[in-house]
């Protein structure tokens, strides 16, 4: 065999190698699932938002099986507002526990987080908020027959029911130290199946769902609105996703600016 004829077998042989070890390298990648598109070209990709939120929280988001998803409310047609601009489905996943929100979020099991969320420095450690859509504080609830406790300090020596791992218990946590006992439930209307119960003397929970529970016909009474000036955020993830906040903040901007926003909360809050 010529000389020449045997370079080019070898350089054959060689290109052959790099093609085959390159795409093994290219197989064992895929298999191990690395996956570098950004939040927002996985839910385009996919053709659906993937919502995550608590129903219970009125009038946010509420359990209703006509609903679209089973969940409606404020929180729901910002989402649906979203998907729409998107172009996308929308897909709600409800938990029974608020506290969970963000765990999922960081699993990858939902792109966002529409909860009535207050955006605080904890939160913003774990996850990437929006801009704020909507300000609450916190109400304190009694029983209407209740005289005695009318504000914070009678609430020494009692004990008070709050949604799990929210504003309302961190604030009891940093303000009360003298209540008798913090009883935490998943969703807030379980809060209020407590005090209705006689189970707890008293609720301190987001001003605006305090306020939706206050009529004629319910039990309860507003005795004092605790001014913890929160802001309402969409939660997202952290990882690679600027492009999805960057998406919802002009989507939610533009809702504010347009008035669709404050339609949609008057839409959903009792007068
Ligand atoms: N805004 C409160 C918080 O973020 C309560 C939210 C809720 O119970 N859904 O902690």
């Amino acid at each position: 065999m010529a000389k020449s004829s045997k370079t080019i077998q070898i350089a054959a042989v060689a290109i052959i190698a790099v093609v085959a070890i390159a795409a093994i390298g290219i197989v064992l990648m895929g298999g191990l699932g690395a996956d570098d598109r950004s939040a927002l070209e996985k839910i385009k990709d996919r053709g659906k938002l993937i919502v995550g939120t608590s129903a219970g929280f009125p009038p946010f988001e509420m359990l209703n099986t006509s609903a679209a998803g089973g969940v409606e409310g404020i929180d729901m047609d910002v989402a649906k507002a979203i998907a729409d601009s998107l172009g996308v489905e929308l897909e709600i996943k409800n938990y029974d526990d608020f506290s969970v929100l963000i765990t999922a979020l960081q699993n990858g099991k939902i792109d966002m987080v529409i909860a009535g969320m207050t955006i605080t420095d904890d939160r913003n450690e774990s996850a990437a908020f929006s801009m704020p859509y909507y300000k609450a504080d916190q109400a304190l609830v009694v029983l209407k027959s209740n005289s005695e406790i009318t504000n914070t300090t009678g609430l020494v020596g009692k004990t008070v029911a709050v949604n799990t791992g929210t504003t309302g218990q961190y604030y009891i946590e940093d303000n009360l130290p003298n209540i008798k006992e913090m009883k935490p439930f998943g969703t807030a209307s379980d809060t209020f199946q407590a005090l209705g119960g006689n189970k707890v003397d008293a609720i301190i929970i987001d001003s605006p769902v305090a306020a939706n529970y206050i009529s004629d016909s319910n039990p309860y009474k507003i005795v004092e609105t605790i001014e913890t000036n929160e802001f309402y955020g969409i939660a997202m993830s952290k990882n690679n996703a600027e492009d999805l906040v960057a998406e919802v903040n002009k989507i939610v901007g533009d809702m504010i600016e347009s008035g669709e926003m404050d339609d949609i909360i008057s839409k959903w809050s009792r007068a």
